[in-house]
């Protein structure tokens, strides 16, 4: 395809380097943390100015190719395959004003390198549970803080302004001011109307959160589940929590006593003084000894080691959908499709206590779906395309298996590849009404769709 392009005639107006495949760096810049759903892009512009971001948009318009962006490389919902794809590593800075409690990012920063710049101000950001996700490519998608989003909601709704180059090469300031239809549309829509070069958002003063995570053999899981789930339900905004029923590899990187272990990890997160944030935690101290426990007084640039997420990438394969509620009958089927007893193979299989200020609406409208949904639910198994049907079939079973108690709508950022490929299953996602209103400012601002290496909303 690219014999066809002038490459050429790109590569003169940009500032930073230009890759076709086959070229020293090509795979670098199209890594993702997902080895099963690769980049394949035809071009790929390694932007190094909003300018060459500018020139590599007009560019695919004026060829009929699609604009894929790679931030931190988490969530590559489309192959990208035959696409011009821009990495942002190159423009990647951060401006902090702690007079204002506020970042300005630029590019493609990873969530792990501001969380110490901003310590050094005794500020927190609402990261999620693993810090090598793109700041940017998660806040589009709402951003779910395992240890802030119940007390100051999703990390969006602390957005104040947002560029972006949309489908004709402009660039664009939103606020919820200035282009309010776009701002809208970004925070919940992702990738769908643009490239977005630059981030303005809140931040706390947060130095330190009581938490971590407690391990119990996966014998304890039906005792466990119904304590969490009562337990949960009477927690301050102030804690968080969710629960992950693992099986984990014996490999280095994972901690010793739990490495090759089946385990209920219970995920924990308390912004307060430790001594309550600890009593708080009591039920669980009675349940009996944990196999692996880190809960601490940590500083909160630490607070990735509350999920412990793996920080290389892997191949692997995910599900989730939103749950509405947890009665003990779904207990019970999540114990029977989880369980000691059960033969499931999947690494981890988690569900995310959602709620208190995770339901408010923000100031200025957006694009997210979930605003009172009760939980999220999502299945992950590792493994290569050699193990893709047993794997996927164990998604579905354990993912269909809550069914009874599902919710159409989930969290954007927790939409695996292989879900909501069809207009009609985003739609559901989203809801008619949001996912039309999202529509008609996509329209608006990328008519001929080129962002749509994306979970891609088009009129249905
Ligand atoms: C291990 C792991 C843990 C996670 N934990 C959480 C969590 O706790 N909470 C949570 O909310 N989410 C979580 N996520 C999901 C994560 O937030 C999303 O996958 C997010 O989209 C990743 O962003 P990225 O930049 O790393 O990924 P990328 O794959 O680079 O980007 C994903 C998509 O975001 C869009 N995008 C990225 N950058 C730009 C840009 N500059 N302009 C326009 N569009 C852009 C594009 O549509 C792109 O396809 C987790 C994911 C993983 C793999």
């Amino acid at each position: 395809m690219t014999a066809q392009l002038d490459v050429a005639a790109l590569k003169s107006q940009l500032t930073g380097p230009m890759f076709l495949p086959g070229d020293p760096g090509y795979d670098e810049e199209r890594a993702t943390f997902n080895l099963n759903t690769p980049l394949i892009p035809a071009i790929v512009v390694g932007a190094a100015t909003v300018g060459d971001v500018q020139a590599a948009i007009r560019f695919a318009a004026g060829n009929g190719l699609a604009v894929a962006t790679r931030g931190g490389g988490h969530l590559v919902p489309r192959s990208g395959a035959g696409q011009l794809l821009l990495t942002l590593d190159r423009m990647t800075s951060w401006r902090i004003d702690a007079s204002r409690a506020s970042v300005r990012v630029t590019g493609a920063p990873r969530w792990g390198q501001l969380m110490e710049p901003l310590a050094e101000h005794g500020l927190a950001g609402m990261n999620g549970s693993s810090p090598n996700v793109g700041v940017v490519g998660y806040l589009l998608g709402g951003g779910l803080s395992p240890v802030l989003s119940r007390s100051e909601g999703f990390a969006s709704d602390h957005i104040t302004a947002i560029d972006v180059v949309n489908g004709d090469g402009e660039l664009r300031t939103a606020t919820a001011t200035e282009n309010a239809d776009l701002f809208f549309a970004l925070r919940g829509s992702k990738g769908n109307v643009g490239v977005v070069t630059a981030v303005e958002f809140g931040v706390f003063p947060i130095r330190t959160v009581y938490g971590g995570g407690l391990w119990f053999a996966i014998d304890k899981l039906a005792e466990f589940l119904p304590l969490w789930r009562d337990w949960a339900a009477t927690l301050p905004e102030q804690a968080g929590t969710s629960v992950g029923i693992q099986r984990l590899p014996d490999l280095p990187g994972v901690p010793d006593p739990l490495r090759g272990a089946s385990v209920v990890h219970l995920r924990y997160s308390y912004v307060g003084a430790a001594a309550e944030g600890e009593a708080l935690l009591e039920p669980f101290r009675k349940l009996g000894t944990p196999v692996f426990d880190t809960v601490a007084e940590i500083p909160f640039s630490a607070s990735g080691t509350i999920h412990n997420d793996p920080p290389a990438p892997l191949p692997y394969f995910d599900r989730g959908t939103g749950l509405r509620e947890l009665p003990d009958e779904a207990l019970v089927r999540l114990v029977e499709l989880t369980g000691p007893d059960s033969g499931c193979p999947l690494v981890n299989v988690e569900v995310r206590v959602l709620g208190a200020a995770l339901d408010r609406e923000p100031a200025a409208p957006d694009a997210l779906p979930t605003r009172g949904l009760a939980y999220q639910f999502t299945g992950f198994a590792v493994g290569g395309p050699d193990e893709a049907e047993f794997m996927i079939g164990w998604l579905r079973k354990v993912i269909g298996g809550m069914r009874p108690w599902a919710d159409p709508r989930q969290m954007p950022n927790f939409i695996s590849p292989e879900a909501a490929h069809t207009p009609q299953e985003l739609r559901d996602t989203y809801g008619p009404e949001l996912y039309d209103r999202i529509v008609a400012v996509k329209e608006k601002y990328d008519p001929a769709n080129l962002f749509r290496v994306n979970h891609n909303f088009v009129r249905s």
